[in-house]
């Protein structure tokens, strides 16, 4: 494929939705795949939409996700994404074009004059539409007016006939002229719409492939008009599939599942989620569902993303991310684990034993916030909460008859470790005649608080004599 270029081009106002996630994925990897150009561009030149703090969390997300962008305007040395709100004057000279060659032309009607006509509409069932007023002003008057009045600047729809839209993804979509708006492409603040700032930009950076999410497809015809208008060339569409609830709604932050911001705090590794937003819409054709980043890379193409809507599924999420907290390299598993014991609060400030304790309950996190709650053990000095299983077996009889006979037997030792251990339980059992499962469920609820948790001889190693016997007695008196 010649020249692959592409863009990842939000409007920042505030999270990062896993949708927008899944588009830069899907351009990130179009381009990689393509050994292309992957351009990061923002459009704000929304003003009423601006939100503090959103670029920069932008930015964060993209970088946590490891989507670097190739190009942008030269800064400090290094390059920044495009911004819109900084390229104005270019949007400005192909409206211009569009007015002189009677493509577009100046609408002066009031807000409340707009807002009649579509109260009116809806009232009759119509699709609310602006009415013409101010199509065929002469240009004499148009630029007379234009001296002191406000207005915005519309696209001319031609009113009948057809347009078509031809896309990767969906194929030939047409559209009937007469339904299409006449899209305000300059707005009275005189800031570009998202309409023309994004054809104009698209042309201007010689995007081959537009790669985003279908709630723009209503907007192609548009689009498609401004390509003809303007003369150029039209790059290749791919609109990519929504992202729904299981109940099939649109998966929307209300329902608190959509913020990626969210799954990086709470945790999530960037592989996994990355891994689980490229299932949504994509396979490879076969049933493979863990893929790494370079794999995704070399498999990934849009004739294999689907139509239908993308259902998220937080449990294959959670099932995704056990997966690579199991299976990334122990070292990066441990730099993953202390900054979360940090950032709980937890570090103990005995780093080798910090690692001992991350490794012990690796196995039992299906994320990485869970550490918290499962490393408690080795930082208090009490077993702060038993689950209810736990508890079910420390009420037993024969619970309290193994923990006994435990403590006896580490009373007679100076200190205990992995070797020590095994022999001492082999006492209990010949002692108490207790074995299995009821020998050792106890012993677990005693240590961890949990039925299922870390691996119980990593955790005796680590709690040493004192603690362990402090929680065998504590488990005695409950
Ligand atoms: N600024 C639009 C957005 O926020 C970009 C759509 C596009 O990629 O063309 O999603």
């Amino acid at each position: 494929m010649s020249d692959v270029r592409v863009r990842f081009a939000p409007s920042p106002t505030g999270f990062v939705h896993l949708g927008s996630l899944r588009t830069a994925l899907y351009n990130y990897l179009f381009a990689r795949h393509h050994n292309g150009t992957f351009i990061l561009r923002i459009e704000d030149t929304d003003q009423a939409r601006y939100t503090e703090g959103a670029v920069e969390n932008l930015l964060t997300t993209l970088q946590w996700a490891g989507l670097d962008y190739d190009e942008g305007p030269e800064k400090n040395g290094s390059y920044g994404p495009y911004y819109q709100s900084q390229r104005r004057d270019i949007y400005n000279k192909y409206v211009d074009q569009l007015l002189t060659a009677g493509n577009a032309y100046r609408c002066f009607c009031s807000a409340e004059r707009l807002q009649k006509i579509r109260e009116a509409q809806i009232a009759s069932k119509e699709t609310p539409k602006y009415d013409g007023l101010c199509r065929n002003l002469s240009v004499q008057e148009s630029e007379g007016r234009a001296a002191n009045e406000s207005f915005v600047v519309r696209l001319k729809i031609p009113e009948s006939g057809e347009t078509i839209v031809r896309d990767i993804i969906r194929g030939e979509v047409i559209f009937q002229n007469e339904l299409i708006d006449d899209q305000v492409l300059i707005k009275s603040d005189g800031f570009p719409t998202y309409h023309l700032a994004n054809v104009v930009d698209d042309h201007l950076m010689q995007i081959s492939h537009v790669i985003r999410g279908e709630e723009w497809l209503l907007s192609m015809p548009k689009h498609i008009l401004l390509y003809d208008y303007l003369g150029w060339e039209k790059p290749q569409f791919a609109h990519l599939p929504l992202l729904l609830n299981e109940d099939r709604s649109k998966l929307s932050k209300r329902q608190g599942d959509a913020a990626v911001e969210d799954y990086r705090k709470k945790g999530y590794l960037p592989q996994a989620l990355i891994n689980f937003v490229a299932m949504l819409g994509w396979n490879r054709g076969d049933d493979q569902e863990i893929f790494s980043i370079e794999e995704l890379v070399e498999s990934f193409s849009l004739e294999r993303v689907s139509k239908a809507g993308a259902i998220f599924n937080r449990e294959k999420l959670d099932w995704m991310n056990g997966i690579y907290l199991r299976e990334i390299p122990e070292e990066e598993y441990v730099s993953y684990a202390l900054a979360e014991l940090k950032n709980a609060g937890l570090n103990t400030g005995n780093d080798a034993k910090n690692k001992l304790i991350v490794r012990a309950v690796r196995k039992s996190l299906s994320h990485l916030d869970e550490i918290k709650a499962k490393t408690a053990l080795f930082y208090n000095d009490q077993i702060t909460d038993y689950d209810d299983n736990a508890r079910e077996w420390l009420k037993n009889n024969d619970s309290k008859i193994v923990f006994k006979a435990m403590a006896d037997e580490i009373e007679k030792l100076p200190e205990i470790d992995l070797n020590s251990f095994k022999s001492v339980m082999a006492n209990v059992q010949k002692n108490t005649g207790i074995k299995g499962k009821d020998l050792w469920m106890p012993v677990r609820a005693a240590m961890t608080g949990l039925t299922e948790g870390p691996e119980l001889p990593l955790v005796i190693d680590i709690l040493g004599k004192d603690k362990i016997l402090k929680f065998l007695k504590q488990a005695m008196e409950l």
